[in-house]
């Protein structure tokens, strides 16, 4: 499950409860009747979290885009002329930095409906569908630099079993970027520390010059959740 979305009700959750120290007593949302703990727990932390928050400011529409400035602020893939696919999009905030960027051809795909960003292409569809990555060329009309991809199932609370699905995902868009990017492109990816993960890198080293772990601040620390980045792809 994203950081950046609501708890479906199904994932019902106790809140965590208590502050962290040194921290200023947090503000809490007094209209809570309606809420599952676990909505609740997520509107507390969105109200009281600084990239939330400025996220709200800047009018981007998650904070997942703060992850994407400083990774890009590091590597510099976002450039004017780069041709740019990226993977579970909703509700924006990625492709949003993109185009700020500079970048003007850019294709995403997700299950959820998403708000036009134009000139963005958007894709309302599941990734693993054999077509969706056919389709996502053809809306970029070109081979891609970069494929970045933010994809998070949702979670069912079984530790091993979300890994396992989220690995499922990476995998299918390492497999879908070394298929694809021009020679020179890069592959972004959100990851999870675990044994399998460590798998996926295996396969990256073999197709790219450089592959690294990053932990953006805007990822939350208490999350296993890092990014995966490889550069240089040698080409098929
Ligand atoms: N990067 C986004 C942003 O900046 O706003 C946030 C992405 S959110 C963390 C993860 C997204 O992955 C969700 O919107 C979810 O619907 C999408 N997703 C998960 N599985 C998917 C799949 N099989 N195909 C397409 N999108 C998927």
């Amino acid at each position: 499950m994203s950081d950046d979305k609501p708890p479906r009700k199904r994932m019902v959750r106790p809140p965590s409860g208590g502050t962290e120290s040194g921290r200023a007593t947090p503000a809490r949302l007094k209209t809570a009747w309606k809420r599952t703990p676990s909505q609740q727990a997520w509107l507390n932390r969105q109200i009281n979290d600084p990239f939330a928050a400025q996220a709200r400011a800047h009018g981007y529409r998650s904070r997942a885009a703060y992850k994407l400035t400083e990774i890009d602020d590091r590597f510099h893939f976002l450039k004017r002329g780069a041709r740019v696919i990226d993977l579970g999009l909703a509700p924006g905030g990625w492709t949003q930095v993109a185009i700020e960027r500079g970048v003007t051809d850019i294709a995403g795909v997700d299950l959820l409906p998403v708000e036009p960003l134009p000139p963005a292409h958007i894709l309302q569809m599941d990734f693993t569908d054999p077509a969706c990555g056919l389709e996502l060329i053809r809306l970029l009309g070109g081979t891609p630099d970069l494929v970045m991809s933010d994809m998070a199932p949702n979670t069912v609370g079984h530790r091993q079993t979300d890994h396992l699905r989220i690995v499922g995902l990476i995998e299918a868009a390492a497999d879908f970027a070394i298929q694809v990017l021009k020679p020179g492109g890069a592959f972004l990816a959100k990851a999870f520390q675990g044994g399998e993960t460590a798998e996926v890198i295996g396969l990256l080293k073999r197709h790219f010059a450089e592959v690294k772990t990053v932990k953006p601040k805007a990822s939350r620390s208490d999350s296993s959740e890092l990014y995966l980045v490889a550069t240089g792809f040698k080409g098929r």
